[in-house]
C-alpha cells in the first residue's frame, strides 16, 4: 500500500567500487540540491538549494535517508564509513567559520535536526547548541563577551539533550516535565517572571541542578565529549522516526515507513545573543486564507524553540518594520527570492544574530484547502507558475474544503474535544443529540438541528440521517452503511468512534468522564474525525450557495477560485467523472458539481422511504413466488417513478442502475416493536414474521444470499426492476420534452460467467417485451460489477457477456483481504500502530493487492472485448491516490458520491498530468 517504491537499504560495497556517499555538505561547498528530497529529506535538500542560490545559510551537512534505513536494518548501527565522512564534514564547517568543535576556544556549536522527504512538522526530535560542555561554555562566554548568553545556551542544551537523548522526561501524565520543574522552582524562589530575568549565576546553578537530575535518573554523567554528544543526538533523531507521534502522522498522511528521515547538522547561529538578535518563523503568504501578505512571528533575543514552545508571546512579523527596520528589509528580500526560486508559498525559519540575517530552513508551507487553491490560482496569474504546475500544486482534497460547511475557527478554540472517530463525511455539523431516526425527524420538524448518534446505522435510519446535520457512530468503518450513505447525501459523518459509548436504553452518550443526554448539543468534524461537546457555530460554504442559487457568482471570490480550478481540471483530464446517486436531488446536485453520468444507482436505497420499506419487507417475507410477485407489483410504480426522475435529471447522460444487491435481512426490522407493527400492517401473525426472519437468518450474510444470487433465486425481482427501468426510459423518451436516456444495467457480485448469463437472459427478455409494447427503441448496455476476486481473474470469460465492468472496490477489498468492511474496529488501531496497514484499505485502494486484481481484470476484459467500458464505483473512486491508480490502469471513468465530484475532477486531471 505504499505510495512509491521502497529504496533498498544500502549494502556493503565491494572494495573495487567507490564507497557509497552518506554525507552531503552545504555552505561554501554544496553537494546537494532541491531535487534530492528522497535522499536528503526536504529540509536537507532545501538547505542545499538555498546555499547554492546564495541565501545566507549557516554551513552544515546532511546525513542521508539511506543511513536511516541502514540504521533500522542493522540493529541501530551505522555504515562503517559514516564516522569518517562526518568528521570530514565537521572539519569543513570549522574551516569556513574559524571555529572548532569541542574546543575551549571559540567553539563551534551545531544543531541536529530531522528532515524527512515530506515535512512532518514537530513530529521528530531536534537538538540545539550541541558541542557545549563545562569547558566550551567558557569559550563561548569569552568570544561572545556575553557569559549570560553562553550559560543560557548551555542550560538549554542540557535540557534538550537530557530529554531527547537521555530520556529524562515526566514519568506520568501527572508529573511535571522535570527540567521545567527545576526552572520554575528557581524562578519562584527568585521572584522573577521570565527566563530572561535569570542572570549568569542563576543559569550556572540551573546547569548544576540539571546535570544532577540527569545523573540521578540515568546513573550516567551528562557527556562532555562533543563527538559523543553528536552521535547521541544523531541516534536520537533517527530513533524518533519511529516514535508514536511520527507513526501517527505517517498514517494520517500516507507516508511510508521505508522513506526514513535524514539528519541535518548545521552550525548554530544565535538569536539569543542580545537585543539586535531575534528568531522567528515566517510564511511568504497567509497559510490560512492564501492572501498575499507577509505572515509570521518573531521574538527578540531568543532561540527558535522559544517561538515554538510558546514560553514568550511572539510579535507579528509586521511589527519588525519598527523594531528592527534593517533586518525587516533583509527579510522582505529573502521572502521575494524564496518565492521566485521555489515557486510556492514558503514557510521559513530565520535567525538574526547581531543584525545579521540567517535562514535556517525553508519548505513549502502547510496551508488550508482554501489557501492552497488561492495561492495556486494567484501564483499562476502572477506568472510564477504555469497552469499545469498550478493544478498539481493543489492537493485534490483541498477543493472539498471550499464546499463543506465549516466551524467558526474562533469558536473552535474554546471547544472541548470529547473523542475521535474516522473522518467519513467531511464538513462541520452541530446539533442536538438524537439517538433514533424517529427522534431526529421529530426534532427537525420542531425546527431543531440534530446530530444522529448511533452505535451503527441501518437502512431503517435513512430518514433520520436525511433530517440530521450529521451522523456519528461508535462502530463501523469508512465504507460502512453510515459512511457511504452520509457521503452520498453530502452529510457530515464521523464513524467508528470507539472512545464513545452509546446507551440507547439510558439515552446517554459517554465519552470518558463526559456524559451527554439526548437533546444535549454535540458537534462533529467529518473532515478530521474530532467530536466536540456542545454547540459550535457552522455555516454553508459560499460555493455551495452559488451552486444552489442563493448567492450571485460575482459576489464570491471563493467561487471564482473554484470555477477557475475546475475549468483547468476539465481541460487536462481524460478520466470521466460520474457519481453514485439514487435520487433525482442527488443526481442534480452531482451534475451541478460537474458529474458526467451516474456510475452507480444502488436500487435498494430506493426502497427505504415511506411505504416502500413495508412492501419490500412483504416481498422478503413472502413464502412463495405468488406472494413475492404481489409485493413486487406494488414496488414497481415506485421504482419506475424514481427512474423517470433520475433519467430526467441526467438528461441523456449515462445512468448505471445496479439491480438489487444487499443481503435481504438488512431490510428487516431488528426490534420487536417494529416487528409487531410490521405484522399488523401486513395482516400476518407476529410469530409468522419472527419465523420468516429466523428462516432467512444467515451466519455470514455478506457472503450469503446477496448480489446476483438474489436475482437468480428470485428472477421475479430482476424482472420487476428491469421492467421499471425500461418503462421509465420509454416514458421519458416519449414524453413531451423528449429527454434522451442512456441506461446501463449492472448485475452485482458476479463471480461466474454463468451467473451473468442467467441474469442477462431475464434483462433482455423484459427489455424486448417493454420496447415492443411501447413501440420504442432504447439503447442500453448490460454489464457487471467486478467485486469478487474470481470475477477479476476470469474477466476474459465474464467479458463474453458483459459490455462493461464497474469495479466495486468496497466488496473487492472486503473479499480480497478477507476483511469485513463493517468489522475492522477491533484490530484496526493495532494494525495502524504497527504500521501493518499504511492506510485504511477501505478508504485508499490497496494498490499492491486489490490493485493487481483490477489490473488483471482490465487486461483480460480487453482481451475478449477491446472496447469494454471500464469504471469504478467503490468508495475509492473519490480518493485522489486511488484515482491516480484508476487513470494509470486505463479505466474510462470513476464514480463517486456527489460532493466528491469536484475532488475527483481535480484528481483525474492531476493523474493525467503526473503520468504523462
Ligand atoms: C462496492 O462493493 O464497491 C460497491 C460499490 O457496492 P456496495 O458498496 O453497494 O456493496
Ligand atoms: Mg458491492
Amino acid at each position: 500500500m505504499s505510495k512509491s517504491s521502497t529504496r533498498r537499504s544500502p549494502s556493503p560495497k565491494k572494495n573495487t567500487r567507490k564507497a557509497q556517499k552518506f554525507v552531503y555538505a552545504f555552505g561554501a561547498k554544496t553537494d546537494g540540491n532541491a531535487k534530492m528530497r528522497d535522499l536528503l529529506g526536504g529540509k536537507g535538500a532545501n538547505l542545499a538549494e538555498m546555499a547554492a542560490i546564495g541565501l545566507p545559510v549557516p554551513p552544515g551537512f546532511t546525513i542521508s535517508t539511506d543511513v536511516c534505513r541502514y540504521f533500522y536494518d542493522h540493529g541501530k548501527r551505522y555504515p562503517a564509513s559514516l564516522s569518517k565522512e562526518v568528521e570530514t564534514a565537521i572539519k569543513q564547517i570549522e574551516k569556513q567559520l574559524g571555529k572548532k568543535f569541542g574546543a575551549g576556544k571559540n567553539p563551534l556549536l551545531v544543531s541536529v535536526r530531522s528532515g524527512a522527504r515530506e515535512s512532518m512538522p514537530g513530529m521528530m526530535d531536534t537538538i540545539l547548541n550541541l558541542g557545549l560542555n563545562d569547558d566550551t561554555v567558557e569559550g563561548l562566554a569569552k568570544v561572545s563577551e556575553n557569559p549570560r548568553f553562553a550559560w543560557d545556551c548551555y542550560r538549554r542544551f542540557i535540557q534538550m539533550y537530557g530529554d531527547v537523548v537521555m530520556g529524562v522526561q515526566a514519568r506520568s501524565e501527572e508529573e511535571e516535565e522535570p527540567f521545567d520543574a527545576i526552572l520554575e522552582k528557581l524562578k519562584r524562589k527568585l521572584g522573577v517572571e521570565s527566563d530572561t530575568d535569570l542572570n549568569t549565576a542563576n543559569l550556572q546553578s540551573l546547569v548544576k541542578q540539571y546535570k544532577a537530575l540527569i545523573k540521578k535518573r540515568t546513573r550516567k554523567e551528562f557527556p562532555q565529549d562533543a563527538m559523543e554528544q553528536l552521535w547521541g543526538a544523531v541516534g536520537a533523531v533517527f530513533g524518533s522516526w519511529k516514535n508514536e507521534r511520527a507513526i501517527l502522522y505517517r498514517q494520517q498522511y500516507g507516508i511510508p515507513v521505508e522513506w526514513g528521515t535524514a539528519v541535518n547538522i548545521q552550525a548554530m547561529v544565535f538569536g539569543n545573543s542580545g537585543n539586535d538578535s531575534a528568531t522567528g518563523v515566517a510564511f511568504t503568504r497567509d497559510p490560512a486564507n492564501g492572501e498575499k501578505v507577509f505572515y509570521g512571528e518573531y521574538l527578540i533575543n531568543a532561540q527558535g524553540e522559544d517561538v515554538v514552545a510558546g514560553v514568550r508571546t511572539p510579535h507579528e512579523i509586521s511589527h519588525m518594520q519598527k523594531s528592527m527596520p534593517e533586518s525587516f528589509k533583509d527579510l522582505e528580500k529573502v521572502r521575494a527570492k524564496l518565492e521566485r526560486h521555489f515557486k510556492d508559498m514558503q514557510d521559513f525559519e530565520f535567525t538574526i544574530e547581531n543584525k545579521r540575517l540567517f535562514i535556517l530552513q525553508t519548505r513549502n508551507g502547510k496551508r488550508t484547502g482554501l489557501a492552497a487553491v488561492r495561492i495556486a490560482v494567484e501564483m499562476q496569474k502572477e506568472r510564477l507558475m504555469n497552469q499545469k504546475t498550478a493544478l498539481l500544486k493543489i492537493p485534490a482534497e483541498s477543493i472539498d474544503s471550499l464546499l463543506v460547511p465549516v466551524f467558526d475557527p474562533k469558536a473552535l478554540k474554546s471547544a472541548t474535544v470529547i473523542g475521535h472517530g474516522l473522518p467519513a463525511g467531511p464538513g462541520a455539523a452541530t446539533g442536538r443529540i438524537a439517538f433514533s431516526a424517529a427522534t431526529a425527524e421529530i426534532e427537525t420538524r420542531k425546527g431543531n438541528k440534530v446530530v444522529l448518534c448511533r452505535t451503527e446505522t441501518s437502512p431503517d435510519d435513512l430518514k433520520g440521517m436525511l433530517h440530521s446535520q450529521g451522523i456519528l457512530t461508535s462502530r463501523g468503518g469508512v465504507s460502512s452503511h453510515a459512511a457511504l450513505v452520509a457521503r452520498q447525501l453530502g452529510k457530515v459523518c464521523v464513524c467508528g468512534a470507539g472512545d464513545i459509548q452509546i446507551n440507547y436504553e439510558k439515552k446517554t452518550l459517554t465519552a470518558g468522564k463526559v456524559v451527554l443526554k439526548e437533546g444535549d448539543y454535540i458537534s462533529i468534524d467529518g473532515s478530521t474525525g474530532v467530536i466536540y461537546k456542545g454547540l459550535i457555530d457552522s455555516a454553508d460554504s459560499e460555493v455551495k450557495r452559488v451552486l444552489d442559487g442563493s448567492l450571485k457568482p460575482g459576489k464570491s471570490y471563493t467561487y471564482e477560485l473554484f470555477q477557475t480550478v475546475m475549468k483547468w481540471a476539465d481541460k487536462h483530464r481524460s478520466l470521466k467523472v460520474r457519481t453514485n446517486a439514487d435520487t433525482p436531488a442527488m443526481a442534480k446536485q452531482a451534475v451541478s458539481f460537474g458529474a458526467e453520468g451516474i456510475g452507480l444507482c444502488r436500487t435498494e436505497h430506493m426502497f427505504f422511504d415511506g411505504d416502500r420499506i413495508d412492501y419490500m419487507r412483504q416481498m422478503i417475507l413472502a413464502v412463495d413466488e405468488v406472494q413475492r410477485r404481489t409485493a413486487l407489483k406494488k414496488l414497481l410504480p415506485f421504482q419506475r417513478k424514481d427512474f423517470v426522475g433520475l433519467f430526467k435529471a441526467m438528461n441523456g447522460r449515462p445512468v448505471t442502475i445496479r439491480l438489487l444487491d444487499p443481503p435481504l435481512h438488512e431490510f428487516l426490522p431488528h426490534d420487536d416493536v417494529v416487528r409487531r407493527q410490521l405484522a399488523e400492517k401486513l395482516g400476518v401473525p407476529f410469530d409468522f414474521v419472527i419465523d420468516r426472519i429466523k428462516a432467512l437468518h444467515e451466519e455470514n450474510p455478506m457472503l450469503g444470499c446477496r448480489g446476483c444470487r438474489l436475482g437468480i433465486l428470485y428472477p421475479e425481482i430482476t424482472e420487476m426492476q428491469t421492467r421499471a427501468i425500461f418503462e421509465a426510459a420509454a416514458q421519458v423518451l416519449k414524453g413531451k420534452k423528449k429527454v434522451k436516456v442512456n441506461p446501463e444495467i449492472m448485475i452485482p457480485l458476479v463471480g461466474f460467467r454463468a451467473e451473468l448469463a442467467d441474469q442477462l437472459r431475464t434483462v433482455h427478455k423484459i427489455a424486448r417485451e417493454v420496447m415492443k409494447k411501447r413501440k420504442v427503441k432504447i439503447n442500453y448496455i448490460v454489464g457487471t460489477m467486478v467485486e469478487v476476486p474470481r470475477a477479476a481473474i476470469t474477466a476474459d470469460e465474464i467479458a463474453e457477456e458483459a459490455e462493461f465492468f464497474s469495479f466495486g472496490t468496497n466488496d473487492l477489498t472486503q473479499t480480497t483481504l478477507g476483511l469485513s468492511r463493517d468489522d475492522m474496529g477491533l484490530f484496526y488501531d493495532e494494525y495502524q500502530r504497527k504500521e501493518i496497514y499504511n492506510q485504511n484499505p477501505f478508504a485508499n485502494l490497496d494498490q499492491t493487492g486489490v490493485g493487481q486484481l483490477i489490473d488483471v481484470a482490465v487486461e483480460k476484459g480487453k482481451q475478449t472485448r477491446p472496447d469494454i467500458k471500464l469504471g469504478i464505483c467503490g468508495e475509492h473512486a473519490g480518493d485522489p491516490s486511488s484515482i491516480d491508480f484508476c487513470h494509470r490502469v486505463g479505466l474510462n471513468y470513476v464514480s463517486c458520491s456527489p460532493p466528491r465530484v469536484p475532488v475527483a475532477r481535480l484528481a483525474a486531471a492531476q493523474a493525467k498530468l503526473r503520468n504523462s
